[in-house]
């Protein structure tokens, strides 16, 4: 399918590695020029090259921590009008509900928040007046369904989740559209790690924890990080046009709900 978007400008956050990335792929495959951003020069160089080879498109580093308003700045002065924004960062790390501080709230807020908030806020004006553009952010399953170990993480993600579903229908009648993509387990760095966590606290091996975990999801698999970028370049593409303001679990079915 042709998604419609060649030629186009997109700037994809914290991409040189994981889901990110994987949605930078698969926009440039689409033929988007783009700007990628992470805060480590030497994957994100590593990225672009692969990015550029692979599909003739134009890839600008930003190399730069997003949850900064220098970072953010520096990601927006290198594409200041994108027609399509891709909103990503780290997760917020995990403990239990009693052990977090009103510093780490706002650390979370900031990153997984505020951070695709003041992106958008920068981004939609010239989208609106140009009558198109597409944002998506990247939340989390935990949006649907708490993460017990991941309370910053639920309490940030939701609080975007409650900013873009009323800002995406005052957007809408411009010819913007926002959705979420929230990610069930995939198989990037940040699962590896939390698989290496649930090991070491429990005397297993990786490979015990991962096939533990694997075991909970009714597809019996980790997600891969191109089949993510794929439902990210729909949602960026021609075609989309008429989803305003969605939530799309790609979790594998974990998520046991019925809507
Ligand atoms: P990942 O494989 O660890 O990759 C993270 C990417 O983001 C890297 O390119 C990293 O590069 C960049 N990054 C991190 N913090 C950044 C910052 N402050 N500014 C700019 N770039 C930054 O992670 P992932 O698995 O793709 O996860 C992406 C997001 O999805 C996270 O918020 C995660 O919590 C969420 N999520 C993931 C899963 C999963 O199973 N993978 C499930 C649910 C939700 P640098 O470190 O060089 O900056």
């Amino acid at each position: 399918m042709d998604l419609g978007i060649r030629g186009k400008r997109g700037i994809v956050c914290a991409a040189s590695k994981g889901l990110g990335r994987g949605c930078a792929e698969a926009l440039a495959e689409a033929g988007v020029d783009l700007v990628i951003n992470a805060r480590g020069a030497e994957a994100l160089d590593t990225t672009a090259e692969a990015i550029r080879g692979r599909f003739q498109v134009r890839v600008t580093v930003v190399a730069a921590d997003v949850t900064t308003e220098a970072g953010r700045a520096a990601v927006l002065a290198a594409c200041p009008d994108p027609d399509i924004l891709v909103t990503n960062a780290g997760g917020p790390p995990p403990g239990l509900w009693s052990d977090w501080s009103r510093e780490d709230f706002i650390k979370a807020l900031d990153a997984n928040m505020l951070t695709p908030i003041a992106l958008m806020q920068a981004a939609l004006p010239g989208m609106m007046d140009r009558g198109w553009g597409r944002v998506v952010n990247i939340t989390s399953q935990s949006v649907k369904a708490p993460i017990p170990a991941l309370g910053l993480s639920n309490a940030a993600r939701t609080g975007l989740t409650g900013f873009v579903a009323g800002t995406s229908r005052q957007v809408a009648p411009r010819g913007v559209t926002i959705n979420n993509l929230l990610p069930g387990i995939h198989a990037t760095d940040r699962a590896v790690a939390l698989d290496d966590g649930v090991a070491e606290a429990e005397g297993l091996t990786r490979e015990e924890a991962t096939a533990r975990r694997q075991a909970t999801i009714p597809a019996r698999r980790y997600g891969a990080p191109e089949e993510f970028g794929a439902a990210c370049a729909f949602l960026c593409s021609v075609h989309a046009g008429f989803i305003v303001g969605q939530n799309l679990l790609i979790d594998g079915g974990a998520t046991n709900a019925t809507l």
